[in-house]
């Protein structure tokens, strides 16, 4: 296959933030029922399953995910680093130091912590790893060209700790001369279906469009090298 999915299919059940309503996807009119065509309601939170944030998440005034250009969806130099993580760890910048990051325009981190997505959703939910903030900013001060990073959790912040939670999406969203763009923030992705990850080529991240809304679910595909 030269294309890939990194997210996942939305569905009744999949695991959300705590707090958050479960996704309802529900026939409206059937064939089966006696009607013309088939259709259904989808009524979701926006931050449902593998999404996408922008600062107007956490930032009254922030950018919005409907105020992006096709460009800022498209990256050319993506990298998946494995930074295998245990309940409640951090991603710090020690695992980042010895990858080549220069040029890159996406990172996305591969913790592992997906093996409990299926089968123990309250682990997966109430005690992901999580992102430093610290590295947050490091990443932006040292690699502006990076515009989006990705967690294989269902937040880039722990659930345990949701002061650190909190400023490692400001530490992502702010605007700060010193430090370039803002950036997205994919949570919930699927990194374990690609094997080598010396062959990911080119990442798209395709948000819904819906306009006036902070974040969105997206598909994220991924374009491999032959
Ligand atoms: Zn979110």
């Amino acid at each position: 296959m030269q294309y890939i999915t990194l997210s996942y299919m939305l569905e009744g059940n999949s695991p959300v933030h705590i707090g958050l309503k479960d996704p309802n996807i529900y026939p409206n009119i059937q064939i089966s029922k006696g009607g013309g065509y088939n259709s259904y309601i989808i009524n979701v939170e926006n931050h449902s399953g593998t999404h996408v944030d922008a600062p107007g998440h956490f930032l009254d005034m922030g950018k919005i995910i409907s105020e992006y250009n096709p460009d800022d969806f498209a990256f050319n130099n993506p990298v998946i680093l494995n930074v295998p993580k245990k309940q409640n760890e951090f991603i710090r910048l020690e695992d980042v130091l010895e990858s080549d990051l220069k040029g890159k325009d996406c990172i996305f981190f591969r913790t592992g912590f997906t093996k409990y997505r299926e089968k123990d959703p309250e682990t997966y939910l109430k005690f992901n790893p999580g992102i430093d903030p610290d590295l947050v900013y490091w990443i932006r001060k040292n690699y502006p060209s990076i515009r989006c990073l990705g967690i294989d959790c269902v937040s880039m912040g722990g659930y345990q700790k949701p002061e650190e939670a909190k400023k490692a999406h400001l530490n992502a969203f702010m605007e700060n001369e010193e430090l370039g763009k803002p950036l997205l923030l994919v949570e919930d992705m699927n990194l374990e279906i690609i094997e080598n990850l010396d062959l990911l080529e080119m990442v798209f991240i395709i948000p819904w469009q819906i306009k006036g809304i902070d974040s969105a679910p997206c598909t994220v595909l991924a374009k491999l090298k032959q």
